[in-house]
């Protein structure tokens, strides 16, 4: 067992249903703390920057252009094994496929507006979360 962060975003389809406050007692409920989170718009540049891995996917595009669609809120994780555990807790892409109780299960409209993504190992974890925060906004105690 070890203590990790991941970074989580709540993605425009939830922040205009304004289940934001759903999405973090469920998030809260697994064990996890919500140690920084900030509402934000995203440009289509930094959107794009930080989906560049699925830049050659056919849904890029429509990704991009649905992630800056509305405000996102992006939030830093913590708690045992948060990366594994956020993604258990998030369910599977595709809402049909999500376990019942899953964040995706209760809350997502579809394969894209999935409400919620989380960093898929610990090192893109790291990479994500310094992405959109600095050191000082992280507070772990
Ligand atoms: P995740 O790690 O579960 O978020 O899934 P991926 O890394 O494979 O995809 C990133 C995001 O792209 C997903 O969370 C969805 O918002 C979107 N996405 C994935 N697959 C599709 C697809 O087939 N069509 C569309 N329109 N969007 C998709």
């Amino acid at each position: 067992m070890s203590t990790e962060k991941t970074l989580s975003i709540i993605k425009p389809d939830a922040t205009a249903r304004n289940i934001t406050g759903k999405i973090n007692y469920m998030i809260e409920k697994s064990g996890l703390n919500i140690i920084a989170q900030k509402r934000i718009k995203l440009s289509k540049e930094v959107a794009s920057r930080f989906y560049e891995v699925h830049k050659e996917r056919p849904f890029f595009e429509d990704l991009v252009s649905f992630m800056v669609s509305g405000p996102v809120v992006v939030q830093v994780l913590q708690g045992e094994n948060a990366v594994a555990l956020y993604r258990r807790v998030m369910g599977a892409t595709n809402p049909d496929d999500a376990e019942k109780g899953t964040i995706r299960k209760e809350c997502a409209l579809s394969i894209e507006a999935n409400s919620v993504h989380g960093s898929d190992s610990v090192d893109n974890a790291k990479k994500e979360i310094s992405f959109f925060f600095s050191e000082t906004e992280l507070y772990e105690g």
